[in-house]
């Protein structure tokens, strides 16, 4: 499960633009990436102490300056992934990195029936035998932990406790207001949140 990628959609929940910064964007990324690297599923429950995640232009902003600020050319992801891709340009992951297209099987490598998810997986080295037996370590930790330790387990495969209130926050525009009722914050308000996910 933990390394279940989420069923497809087709555009984003929110769309906040408008801010002076990238770094404003952070809640609504952490929010609509599920606090979860984009690539490699890691969480930031898996033991962030800092910034461990960070904020990816899929598209280089070296290539083309306008898109630095562009929501939709934002991802989240651990600083490894990140630093793996570089200044590679690659297809949009929010749209390719879905059940649908990626699978992880029981050996922790990462399978795909679809081209554009293939090349992806291979752009970014999502195969290398370090990362597959990464996987594999935390299937392991997580069944241990189902297993022994409920509070641990609850902390593994939960939402964090800082879930960002994306309705307090005042992008100068957003094109998705609608997307503010779906956020973590607002779904654990109504008692909506999943134990595990
Ligand atoms: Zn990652």
């Amino acid at each position: 499960m933990i390394f279940d990628y989420a069923e497809p959609r087709e555009h984003r929940r929110h769309e906040p633009a408008g801010y002076a910064d990238s770094e404003s964007y952070r809640p609504w990324l952490r929010d609509e990436f599920d606090f979860r690297c984009v690539y490699c599923l890691k969480r930031e429950t898996w033991g962030q102490v800092t910034f461990e995640f960070e904020l990816d232009h899929f598209r280089p902003q070296s290539l083309d300056p306008q898109l630095k600020l562009d929501y939709l050319n934002l991802v989240y992801a651990c600083r490894r992934c990140n630093a793996v891709k570089r200044d590679q340009t690659v297809a949009d992951p929010f749209l390719l990195l879905r059940a649908t297209r990626a699978t992880t099987l029981a050996d922790g490598s990462l399978r795909s029936h679809d081209g554009d998810t293939e090349r992806l997986i291979r752009q970014l080295d999502r195969n290398s035998p370090r990362l597959s037996s990464w996987r594999v370590m935390w299937l392991r930790i997580v069944a241990l932990a189902k297993d022994r330790d409920a509070d641990l387990y609850r902390q593994l495969v939960g939402f964090p406790e800082d879930l960002p209130n994306l309705s307090k926050l005042r992008p100068p525009r957003n094109a998705r207001k609608e997307g503010l009722e779906d956020c973590w914050f607002a779904r654990r308000q109504r008692g909506a949140l999943p134990a595990a996910y």
